[in-house]
């Protein structure tokens, strides 16, 4: 196989001509059953079949979320994103590359000469008995052409806040938070940091059996529903957001859900209905912390600003880290020293976790240069974690807080050591709890917190 980690062997395989190809169905979305079923047959008889379905169904065999491929005059290199990392695939030369492609844009009904001008398709799959969406997207760039696979699942996995790794304390707090009334809460995350996901979730396990909770968006930039959230959309032509919420504002409901504050009079609407009436809001930005996010509402909203901090009550924050494979992490006895630089007291945290990450296949040699056997662990594959989690920062917004935002708002770093200095929990303290339950390792908390 010219994919994947395979066993030894396999290349031999290949050069006898006999590839296997696994059994990946395709249910092109977007044309019709029978052409589809159509273009399907055909494309099985074309030479790049094999490696197209390969590609794949090895990137869902290794957790992919992400298939990338550039094209350049030379050749192509496909990469993976598994558990938010890339990870390159050897390079193909131009010709089985090109072969490759033309086969995903047959059995998408795309058109396989056209190499610049943007093509999007989708199909279903069932796969190792989970139903998958995967979307493909192809477009010339000056270097060439890059094409980008989404492999989704179709049913989310992660339901409750527990499951995206929040500790119970927060969990209270958070939820509190969102329960709460005459207050504004701000859910936030750097690009790339499961945004959606966490957003999703928030508003899934917030009570909304007891109170209405209402959702106004420009219908552009509408979202998979989320249960029990009614939703209503402005578009061109139709109501101006100020004469939706309006119409809104009569039904009664008891939280405003606002995936961005629209416009300044919406905001002062809203402001309105939480001071006269005991609403409460939500809302989310994409931030590096807490008090980035913080400081993005106000500042984007200068004209109420002082208005918003007034109410504001929590600000989520969160990253996502990698999870230690628990088949092969390894135990170490931190160092006395290691632990006060940690904040760690002494003999609270008997054993931090390293991963096994075994060397590359051109150094697993002994001291002669013969090659040596080096078990590779068969549940992460050799990359010594398994899974990601959501480390959190919970701000809580008080009186004291309000007071330093209002003096820090040109200095956030300032406001940022003041928060610490004041025992606020941010993302290394929450990275070290993690690394003390055995979850993930310093390495990586490092890693996350440069932001790589
Ligand atoms: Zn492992």
């Amino acid at each position: 196989m010219i994919f994947g980690r395979k066993k030894k062997n396999a290349d031999k395989k290949d050069s006898a001509g006999e590839v296997e190809v696994p059994n990946l169905e395709i249910k092109a979305s977007g044309i019709g059953k029978e052409e589809a079923v159509g273009l399907l047959i055909a494309a099985r008889q074309l030479p790049g079949y094999p490696l197209a379905i390969t590609l794949v169904a090895n990137a869902i065999n290794s957790r992919a979320d992400r298939i990338l491929i550039d094209f350049s005059a030379q050749g192509a290199v496909a990469r993976y994103r598994v558990d938010g990392i890339w990870e390159s695939l050897p390079a193909m030369d131009r010709p089985t590359a090109d072969a490759l492609l033309v086969v995903w844009k047959k059995v998408l009904g795309l058109n396989p000469a056209e190499r610049k001008a943007r093509q999007d398709g989708k199909f279903a799959t069932n796969f190792r008995d989970i139903d998958w969406v995967i979307s493909f997207m192809s477009t010339g760039v000056p270097s060439g052409e890059r094409v980008l696979f989404t492999i989704e699942r179709k049913k989310p996995v992660l339901k409750t806040l527990a499951d995206l790794g929040m500790r119970d304390a927060v969990q209270e707090s958070y939820k509190g938070m969102l329960n709460g009334n005459k207050g504004l809460v701000i859910i936030s995350a750097p690009a790339t940091h499961g945004l959606p996901t966490t957003w999703r979730i928030s508003l899934e396990n917030a009570d909304k059996f007891v109170r209405d909770w209402v959702l106004i968006e420009n219908k552009k930039n509408q979202e998979p529903e989320i249960i029990n959230v009614t939703e209503y959309f402005y578009e061109d032509g139709g109501d101006t957001p100020e004469q939706l919420f309006d119409k809104v504002r009569l039904k009664q409901p008891d939280v405003y859900v606002l995936p961005s504050l629209i416009n300044p009079q919406v905001v002062e609407a809203v402001l309105g209905q939480i001071h006269k009436e005991q609403k409460h809001m939500v809302t989310r930005t994409v931030a590096v912390d807490a008090v980035d996010a913080l400081l993005q509402v106000l500042k984007g909203n200068p004209k109420h600003a002082k208005a918003l901090l007034g109410i504001a009550q929590g600000v989520l924050n969160q990253r996502l880290i990698r999870r230690l494979c628990e088949s092969c992490k390894q135990a170490y006895q931190p160092s006395p020293q290691l632990l006060q630089k940690l904040n760690l007291p002494a003999g609270r945290v008997p054993k931090l976790y390293k991963p096994t990450i075994p060397p590359p296949p051109d150094q697993r040699v002994d001291a002669k240069g013969n090659p040596i056997e080096i078990e590779i662990c068969k549940k992460c594959n050799g990359r010594g974690y398994f899974g990601r989690m959501a480390l959190f920062e919970l701000l809580v917004v008080d009186d004291k807080v309000r007071k330093a935002v209002a003096q820090f708002i040109e200095k956030p770093d300032e406001l940022r050591k003041f928060l610490k200095a004041s025992g606020h929990s941010g993302f290394f303290e929450e990275g070290i709890l993690a690394c003390a339950l055995g979850q993930t390792s310093l390495e990586e908390v490092q890693r996350v917190m440069q932001g790589k």
